[in-house]
């Protein structure tokens, strides 16, 4: 838990205030805000460094989308979403962002387990970090995977992109694909499979013309729109505001 603000003029720095009366119960203490923000922001930046800093927006429509499954595509703006919708949740809320390249490593990780030898370009990258996909992806209570970090090609990078989600599927947690015009997600994308769009077919999708009012985001990529929950974004804040 945080410190307190000394200064604060609501708890006088002692970081607690009293609780409403609730006879015949003793008097309670809640924490104040001031540690709560604090804790709140702490937690933000334990889901990715950097984040609490990002520029304020007032509004986002991924701000209900947090137990939703969401295909984004926008550019360095959607930090200021993410951060956004994580200050309002609670400290207690885990989230993370897990990149395309972390996930490939984390498969090399299990299939290294299995097979005692690893013939793959990217199994240098292995480290004891991560075990297998499931771990990595499990835990939180919303992942976020970053499209676009990893290049080199690796013929596994579908199924890997496709385990990842599914793991989360199966969990029952809400996923968010956060892919790029400069990097989409589409059939010239490594990570690209019919298996891929398959899954992604019943995602949220955000940032693509003519979904809701959203912005352009990536025209060229075949998306069916997920059936109900997209007329409800209309008039809602779009994700336009700065450069991709
Ligand atoms: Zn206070």
């Amino acid at each position: 838990m945080s410190a307190p603000n000394p200064e604060c003029k609501v708890c006088g720095g002692s970081g607690m205030v009293q609780a409403p009366p609730d006879p015949p119960h003793p008097p309670s203490f809640d924490r104040c805000e001031c540690a709560l923000r604090k804790d709140i922001l702490a937690n933000v930046e334990r889901g990715y460094p950097g984040l609490s800093v990002a520029p304020i927006i007032e509004k986002s429509p991924l701000l209900d989308q947090h137990t939703a499954n969401v295909w984004v595509t926008t550019g360095q703006t959607f930090f200021s979403h993410r951060r956004h919708v994580a200050v309002r949740q609670p400290a207690t809320w885990s989230f993370k962002v897990i990149s395309d390249a972390e996930l490939v490593t984390a498969w090399l990780a299990t299939a290294g387990l299995g097979s005692g030898e690893i013939i793959d370009p990217d199994a240098y990258r292995v480290s004891t970090k991560y075990m297998t996909i499931p771990d990595l992806v499990s835990p939180p209570d919303l992942v976020v995977i970053r499209m676009g970090i990893k290049v080199a090609r690796n013929v596994a990078a579908p199924e890997v992109l496709a385990e990842a989600i599914n793991t989360r599927l199966h969990d029952r947690k809400p996923t968010w694909v956060w892919d790029s015009k400069a990097s989409p997600l589409d059939a010239g994308s490594l990570f690209w499979s019919t298996e891929v769009a398959s899954i992604l077919s019943s995602f949220h999708r955000l940032g693509v013309t003519g979904n809701g009012g959203m912005p352009p985001g990536n025209s060229k990529t075949p998306t069916k729109k997920a059936p109900s929950k997209s007329g409800g974004m209309k008039g809602k804040k779009t994700l336009r505001g700065g450069g991709e």
